[in-house]
């Protein structure tokens, strides 16, 4: 599989130099030549194939030419070792909990893909690989336990001071010994923008390999599309789902967008948004305006310019109307998302997180249009990773036994301000 890019003036590139180079120097995103169709059969078996076997049909095409079958087998047997549960809370709403991998958030799943592709291709590159990342909580440690221990790669890992969460922080700061945490004074722009420089900056370029672990990179974004085919494997209705998926960047959505061109059957999406809603403004009026970005509750959406918006265009061949059509978005308050952790709770004895709150809440809202309308809405991290749910719920909430080993392990971050010089001083200290 070849990949262009959205900006069309970088050349296409293979898989392999898609997942290394990470974004086009063009600053487009790299995007799939052809949208594989899956088959009839496959679709049909769907409730009797093996997680790790629907992985690897579904990615294989993708990955074609870049990654041998025993290579993609053996990826995806890791990328899907946890569970993917659908479970209903009613005859009308299930949910989709993706929180059951190693850092408690979906962001595992695309992590530990890209983590065990980059391995693999690292061993034919001659500088050293590094792999820097801007995190408002969720993505650094998904990437950060994805890569530890990586033979031949390190990772820096930028998140904001005090604004990721108690559990967030733990996974940020007790990682492998190839990963550098830097806590940055600022916020997550700051962080993404320090990250950027890197990216950009050639003096760097000549001594290390500097690559990118956003959404952005096709080694963390396709794989997304593996558990919409795994929540269609456990969806027993005769119609297909409305998928409602919180969203921020907007790369889960647009995986899930891609599985449907592909052939999932699905009724339409809902982009969930929160007070950033650059997305729901566009579906409301057809143009796309991006907007410096707010804190909510459900910070790891707190994103004014959504990345992925132009993959999304690209899923619809351009054409905003077709967008429109399949898509509808909501934008929800932190008090409505609030309401909606108290109201499941009572209702159903299920504990929300913000973000998976906000996704319900906009089903909910969906349906209250489309009645007749079943979905599924996603949760993309356990409740525990927000300190905001025990507030509103006035409970102490468990969280896996995972968490506890973390927290015996002395905490490794290094403080900084958003002066550029500071990173580029500690990436230059890891190429010698
Ligand atoms: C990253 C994240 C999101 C947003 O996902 P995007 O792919 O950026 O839209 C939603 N929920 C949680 C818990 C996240 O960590």
């Amino acid at each position: 599989m070849q990949y262009f890019s959205t900006n069309r003036r970088s050349a296409s590139v293979s898989f392999r130099d898609a997942a290394i180079i990470g974004q086009p120097d063009d600053k487009g995103l790299y995007f799939p030549a052809d949208i594989p169709a899956v088959s009839d059969e496959f679709l049909a078996s769907l409730p009797h194939l093996p997680d790790e076997e629907i992985a690897f049909t579904v990615m294989r095409p993708f990955v074609a030419g870049s990654l041998p079958d025993d290579v993609l087998a053996a990826i995806c047997g890791e990328t899907v070792s946890f569970d993917f549960p659908l479970v209903a809370l009613d005859e009308n709403i299930s949910v989709l909990e993706l929180f059951h991998g190693p850092t408690m958030a979906f962001k595992d799943v695309g992590a530990r893909f890209m983590s065990r592709c980059l391995e693999y291709f690292a061993r034919d590159i001659s500088k050293r690989p590094v792999v820097i990342v801007a995190t408002s909580g969720d993505t650094g440690g998904a990437v950060a336990n994805g890569f530890a221990n990586t033979d031949g790669l390190d990772v820096v890992i930028l998140f904001p001071k005090g604004l990721v969460s108690r559990v967030q922080e733990l996974q940020l700061t007790r990682c492998g010994k190839n990963v550098t945490s830097l806590e940055v004074e600022g916020n997550f722009d700051d962080c993404q923008r320090l990250a950027k420089t890197a990216l950009a900056d050639t003096d760097l370029g000549s001594k290390l390999f500097l690559t990118s672990a956003n959404s952005i990179n096709v080694a963390r974004w396709l794989p997304q599309q593996i558990y919409y085919f795994l929540a269609v494997k456990q969806w027993k209705d005769a119609k297909p789902p409305v998928f409602s998926v919180p969203s921020g960047n907007f790369g889960n959505i647009a995986a899930a967008i891609l599985a449907y061109r592909s052939g999932l059957p699905v009724r339409s999406f809902i982009a969930a948004c929160n007070a950033n809603d650059a997305f729901t403004r566009f579906i409301l009026t057809g143009d796309f305006e991006a907007k410096p970005s707010v804190p909510t509750m459900s910070n790891a959406m707190d994103i004014g310019d959504p990345s992925n918006f132009v993959r999304i265009l690209e899923l619809f061949d351009g054409d905003a109307e077709k967008l429109r059509k399949m898509n509808a978005s909501y934008s929800i308050s932190d008090e409505e998302t609030a309401e909606a952790i108290r109201s499941v709770h009572d209702k159903f004895g299920y504990t929300l997180d913000p973000h998976g709150a906000v996704a319900f809440a906009a089903l909910t809202r969906h349906r209250e249009l489309f009645p007749e309308d079943k979905g599924i809405f996603v949760e993309t991290a356990h409740p525990v990773k927000f300190d905001s749910v025990e507030k509103i719920l006035g409970m102490n909430i468990k969280g896996p036994a995972s968490l506890l080993d973390l927290q015996r392990l002395p905490k490794r971050s290094i403080e900084i301000d958003t002066n550029y010089k500071n990173v580029k001083d500690i990436l230059l200290g890891l190429a010698s």
